[in-house]
């Protein structure tokens, strides 16, 4: 576990040295730990539509500071023992995707399930009530 932990650790330095480069500085709530349970904000980040360089600096921006805040808050989860099992059914984690993404906190499946309810909201709209009875 130790070797996740730096790489974890590394990422992370890696992600803020590029925020800071980019300029503007950290606003209070970029800091890790702001935002602190299952935001949806990491999936919301892939629907913005970028179509202006000015829109793209600010979407990486974003994605960057989303990155930090989720590799902040797994190396959190491997303090508490509970890095490596998704936050939506409890189980393990395929160890691949955790070597390729190691900041994920859902397994495949949920993921997938994720983005799907993702999409049918953009299109649906936010209609909770119907979306919960199709799970
Ligand atoms: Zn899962």
């Amino acid at each position: 576990m130790d070797e996740i932990r730096m790489k974890l650790d590394k990422e992370l330095r890696e992600a803020i040295g590029r925020l800071r480069r980019m300029g503007g500085g950290l606003a209070a709530d970029d800091l890790p730990g702001a935002i602190g349970d299952n935001s949806p904000f990491a999936d919301e980040v892939d629907g913005i539509q970028v179509n202006e360089s000015r829109e793209l600096g600010f979407a990486t921006r974003t994605m960057l500071v989303e990155r930090v805040n989720r590799l902040a808050e797994a190396l959190d989860r491997l303090s508490e023992g509970a890095y490596g099992v998704c936050v939506e059914c409890g189980e393990r984690i395929a160890p691949a995707r955790l070597r390729a993404l190691p900041e994920v906190q859902t397994c495949v499946r949920c993921q997938d399930r994720l983005e799907r309810m993702e999409r049918r909201m953009e299109t649906v709209g936010a209609v909770f009530g119907d979306i919960s009875e199709e799970i």
